[in-house]
């Protein structure tokens, strides 16, 4: 499999740390509003990453934050006059209804940067120690030139920050690239007891901490959306840096923006939807379609057209699979298991894997599922290739995200004709009955349930259903 690593710039070989296992950290939001439909994106794409690695056979670990105590959460609270704990808790709740709408795995592990506060001031204590950071003035600053790796992972170097940076900006900080690790709480502020006075910690620590604590000093893969490579990935690995000596991740993924007429969305240019607001209006596997439909590094138009002609699409996967199953004595989750055995299908599965193998071109991945669907449809084909046809597409489309209610797949609403069918050749039962003759009557229970429509016989008369 080969992944874009932002580190590298280029495609590399993946290889896990250890063989079979994947251990993924993926940056959770900060909870201090609703969360737009770009940081969807992010969301979705990680937990397509988690899904297909989990399909392959891989025992993964997947670990996401969630950064309850930031500067933001801070300036929320005093806008709604609450507690900033409860601004925390309302927006993470939120988070985590959201992404079960969106039909988002949870995480293995979701941690909460304030319930790690303990080792967060462990880590920035041992860099005080070992001269990667200084305290000042109550602030602790990581010492940027103190590490000569620093500015590996963006590029960025610190001469050219100490430039760009205006003199006055932060006295406290030696240098314009430092950056803070510690931060002094203002009264009023929620703070922290720590070794250098009550604060908070910086975001770059918390991860940092968050990360290392479910998958260990290095892991395989760490993501976010491409505004996180500088300054918070950079700063997260600095700090594993100057603690361990080894780097953080060994694959640095990074997604694309959701951009509204070219600019990124973001709360601060105030160009966003909510991913509640456009769940209202459109399904969640449209939404993921929408995205998928393009490669995950490639900036993406906001486009509400795009999004109904994505439920159109998935719409019409889901109807070829219906009335597939419709004629098939398989239910869905026999589809799900059903080995693969036609060549040509192979060759589709083939595709598909190629595809995701090359750096997760799901856009390729889809192509396939539109190939998979024109063969389920396809009546000048065999039942039972269309039916292998259709147990690959599921299986495929699951390694996606699609398929997350099966049941839809089967409770199609049977139409009134079939019902009043059903009804007439139960009367004309009745009447053999009525007539004693009862190897008719038999016989009309047999054929019809050989068709899987029950009846059962009481005092009331005849009442019949249909076999799951
Ligand atoms: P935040 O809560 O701002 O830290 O963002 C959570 C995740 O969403 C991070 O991985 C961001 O990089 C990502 N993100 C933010 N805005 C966008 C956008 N417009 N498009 C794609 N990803 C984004
Ligand atoms: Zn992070």
């Amino acid at each position: 499999m080969q992944i874009y690593n932002t580190m590298s710039r280029k495609k590399e070989e993946f290889v896990p740390i250890e063989a079979g296992k994947l251990k993924l950290y993926a940056c959770g939001p900060t909870v201090y509003n609703y969360f737009h439909i770009g940081n969807a994106r992010a969301f979705i794409f990680f937990d397509v990453v988690r899904r297909y690695f989990e399909y392959l056979g891989y025992d993964v670990t997947y670990v996401q934050n969630i950064t309850d105590i930031d500067d933001k959460i801070i300036a929320q609270s005093i806008k709604e006059n609450k507690d900033f704990g409860k601004i925390a808790e309302k927006y993470s709740n939120a988070f985590l209804e959201d992404c079960e709408r969106l039909g988002i795995r949870k995480p293995h592990y979701q941690p909460k940067a304030t319930e790690v506060m303990d080792e967060i001031i462990q880590i920035i204590d041992a860099q005080v120690k070992n001269g990667h950071a200084y305290e000042s003035g109550g602030d602790v600053y990581f010492d940027a030139e103190s590490l000569p790796a620093y500015g590996s992972l963006s590029g960025k170097k610190i001469e050219e920050q100490m430039a760009g940076a205006r003199v006055e900006e932060n006295k406290l900080k030696r240098n314009p690239a430092d950056f803070t690790l510690w931060k002094k709480s203002k009264p009023g502020e929620p703070f922290w007891a720590s070794p250098w006075g009550e604060g908070r910690p910086g975001w770059h620590s918390e991860c940092v901490v968050m990360s290392q604590k479910y998958l260990g000093e290095t892991f395989d893969i760490h993501g976010g959306g491409i505004d996180l490579v500088f300054p918070h990935h950079e700063n997260e690995l600095a700090q594993a840096l100057a603690t361990t000596g080894k780097p953080l991740a060994n694959y640095w993924m990074h997604n694309g923006f959701l951009n509204m007429e070219g600019e990124k969305m973001s709360k601060s240019l105030n160009n966003f939807f909510t991913a509640r607001d456009i769940l209202d209006q459109h399904s969640a596997e449209a939404i993921r379609f929408f995205f998928l439909s393009k490669h995950y590094r490639s900036p993406i138009d906001f486009n509400k057209e795009i999004i109904a002609e994505s439920e159109r699409a998935i719409g019409n996967i889901y109807q070829a699979l219906k009335s597939l199953l419709s004629e098939s004595s398989h239910s869905p989750s026999d589809l799900l298991t059903l080995k693969i055995s036609n060549q040509a299908l192979l060759e589709e599965l083939n595709t598909f894997k190629a595809a995701m193998d090359d750096d997760f071109n799901t856009a390729r991945a889809i192509a396939v599922l539109f190939d998979l669907t024109r063969i389920v449809k396809n009546s000048a084909q065999t039942l039972s290739d269309r039916e292998e046809a259709a147990a690959l597409l599921l299986q495929a489309g699951s390694a996606l995200g699609f398929f997350q209610n099966l049941d839809i797949l089967v409770e199609a609403p049977m139409p009134d004709l079939s019902r009043q069918l059903i009804d007439l050749i139960i009367s004309y039962r009745a009447k053999a009955r009525a007539d004693k003759d009862w190897a008719q009557s038999d016989k009309i229970r047999d054929d019809l349930a050989a068709l899987g429509i029950e009846l059962k016989d009481s005092k009331e008369g005849c009442t019949w259903t249909i076999k799951g």
